[in-house]
């Protein structure tokens, strides 16, 4: 790779060109005005936090069903998150649970665009719009997931990805961007994930180093010419799936028109456990996104909550499984999946 080795002659390993290049272009692909790298996707979404003004006493609506990493950002910066159930269809936020959990505390809300479908925007922003509550999208399973004529990372006033290697769009290791339409709140990102340096050696509040590594900026923008190529093999494969299982007991993923990007493609089925332990001794490899919603996780019992409060969300986590989707998956391998499933019903 003649880059890499310019890379290298360069020294341009922590953000420089090759980062500012990724930068852009990923700007670019999700409609937004800026796009900021940084380290992972958890630190995205912890900065974004803090350009949002969310601090101690602030309160945040979080989804039930995400992974941990939507609320470690809402506890790191000192706030404490609100979960809310969600919706039966897509495990995305209900707003109309939203509603029922406000206070006057409750300054932000983290829709996650969970499985790579995107959550339901425009009622969304409505109810933001209604408590004057800022919208920081999850957007770390949904690279390109459209909703009407916009993106993932489009919604908010801030954004959060993650380019986690199994992600849609994954790095040689770790990364993460920040999206907004914002100067301002792209300018006090690019400072805080750079030791808050606005010039070099004046620091003017806490910073942090969660820099874009240049050989990640490298990489994510090689690979980002192939994004949209790799989402139509995963839809094409949760066709096939959507196709083939059709008519046994089981739900199967709801998608609205071709919005879904299919990180994940989650049935759910009470007989769950069984049905995996069958689909291990077909030497099929299934995942559990996630066994234990927020409202349930040791880490947050300091915060009272009614954890029987959540049916929908506990609903998926008991009985949600992941299928094998990825770029790259066979037919014969979508096909041999879809006849152990009704082979297990049989049907
Ligand atoms: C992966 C992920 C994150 C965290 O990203 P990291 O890069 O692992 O820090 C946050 N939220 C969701 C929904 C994720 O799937």
């Amino acid at each position: 790779m003649p880059r890499m080795r310019d890379l290298f002659a360069r020294s341009a390993f922590c953000l420089g060109p090759y980062v500012e290049e990724f930068e852009s272009a990923f700007a670019d692909y999700c409609g937004v005005k800026h796009a900021l790298g940084v380290n992972n996707g958890t630190s995205a979404l912890h900065l974004a936090l803090i350009a949002a003004g969310i601090g101690r006493g602030d309160k945040v609506l979080v989804p039930a069903s995400t992974f941990v990493a939507t609320a470690w950002a809402v506890l790191y910066v000192g706030a404490e998150p609100v979960f809310c159930d969600v919706e039966e269809a897509s495990a995305n936020l209900s707003v109309a649970d939203a509603e029922r959990r406000m206070d006057r505390a409750v300054k932000a809300v983290m829709p996650v665009h969970l499985y790579g479908q995107p959550a339901d925007m425009a009622p969304i922003l409505a109810f933001a719009d209604r408590h004057k509550l800022v919208v920081i999208e999850d957007a770390a399973q949904a690279h390109g997931a459209r909703y009407g004529n916009r993106r993932a990372g489009g919604f908010g006033r801030l954004a959060g990805f993650s380019f986690y290697p199994g992600k849609n769009l994954g790095a040689a290791g770790e990364g993460g961007a920040v999206t907004t339409d914002d100067p301002d709140l792209a300018k006090r990102i690019a400072a805080l994930r750079n030791h808050a340096q606005s010039e070099r050696y004046i620091h003017s509040e806490l910073g942090f180093n969660y820099r874009m590594e240049g050989i990640q900026g490298l990489v994510l923008a090689e690979k980002l010419r192939h994004l949209d190529a790799w989402t139509e093999m995963r839809r094409a494969i949760a066709r096939r799936y959507l196709q083939g299982l059709k008519g046994l007991p089981l739900k199967l993923p709801a998608p609205v028109g071709e919005d879904h990007v299919y990180h994940l493609f989650v049935i759910r089925t009470p007989d769950r456990d069984r049905l995996r332990q069958h689909l291990d001794r077909a030497g099929i490899q299934t995942g559990l996104h996630y066994p234990v919603p927020l409202h349930r996780q040791p880490c947050f019992a300091g915060f009272s909550v009614d954890r029987d409060s959540f049916p929908i969300a506990d609903q998926w986590a008991s009985q949600g499984l992941s299928l094998p989707i990825f770029p790259g998956m066979t037919e014969t391998q979508t096909d041999a999946v879809i006849a152990a499933l009704r082979g297990f019903f049989g049907a």
